[in-house]
């Protein structure tokens, strides 16, 4: 029988990542979030190398993305080069550069490899940008997930200020500003809704409110 597919897609902090993964729980899917994805591959390359003296090193690129690798702990973590991923993914340097380099051509070549690998034969909830549209385009189904953008940088900035990182609200609202800005006006693979999407808009919704919400949306899958 082939595996199924439910495809999260949408601007940042609006909850894809709780409900993606509460989703996957509840109907014993895998959950996989691309976003992480392009944040490790962003914490390495800086790491190593693809910035020299401030420089950005595009023929390093290739280079670097031929030596990452995702694969699936016993318990269906995602794993980046054999380990769990560090909290590092979500630093402000990786969250200010990771949408520049998710737009590269080369980068998004590499990473949908990478992800259409992950999924043979496993069925998931996939979060990301570009999952119903690009990605996985027969999903069974998609979701996209919007908010009002002062509520998302709202949310983003009390979870960061929960583990303690020193920020203010602003430089998070121009974060999410910026990155949604950028993810939805590049040319390859941009942020947009397809036809086929179920709009969930969590600006008045608990996690809870939404979950049901899309449970209800999943009753045939
Ligand atoms: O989901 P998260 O906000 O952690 O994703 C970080 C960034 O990774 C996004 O702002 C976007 O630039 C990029 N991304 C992407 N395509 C995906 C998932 C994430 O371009 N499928």
């Amino acid at each position: 029988m082939k595996n199924k597919i439910i495809a999260v897609d949408g601007y940042a902090s609006t909850g894809k990542t709780t409900l993606s993964k509460k989703i996957a729980k509840y109907l014993k899917f895998v959950h996989i979030d691309t976003g992480s994805m392009y944040r490790a591959f962003t914490l390495f390359a800086i790491e190593n190398g693809l910035y020299k003296k401030e420089i950005f090193n595009k023929n390093k690129l290739e280079d670097l993305l031929n030596n990452i690798s995702f694969s699936f702990s016993n318990n269906n973590d995602l794993l980046f080069k054999n380990s769990v991923m560090s909290n590092d993914i979500r630093s402000t340097i990786v969250s200010d550069h990771v949408s520049k380099i998710a737009s590269l051509k080369i980068v998004r070549k590499y990473m949908v490899h990478y992800q259409r690998d992950l999924v043979l034969k496993k069925n998931c909830v996939v979060e990301g940008r570009d999952i119903g549209s690009v990605v996985f385009p027969n999903a069974n189904v998609k979701f996209f997930m919007d908010a009002d953008v002062k509520v998302r940088a709202k949310r983003r900035y009390d979870e960061l200020m929960k583990n303690h990182k020193n920020i203010s609200y602003n430089s998070v609202l121009n974060n999410v500003t910026n990155r949604d800005k950028k993810d939805a006006n590049r040319l390859i693979a941009p942020l947009k809704k397809v036809s086929d999407s179920i709009i969930i808009d969590t600006t008045d919704m608990s996690i809870d409110q939404a979950f049901y919400l899309m449970l209800n949306h999943l009753k045939n899958i």
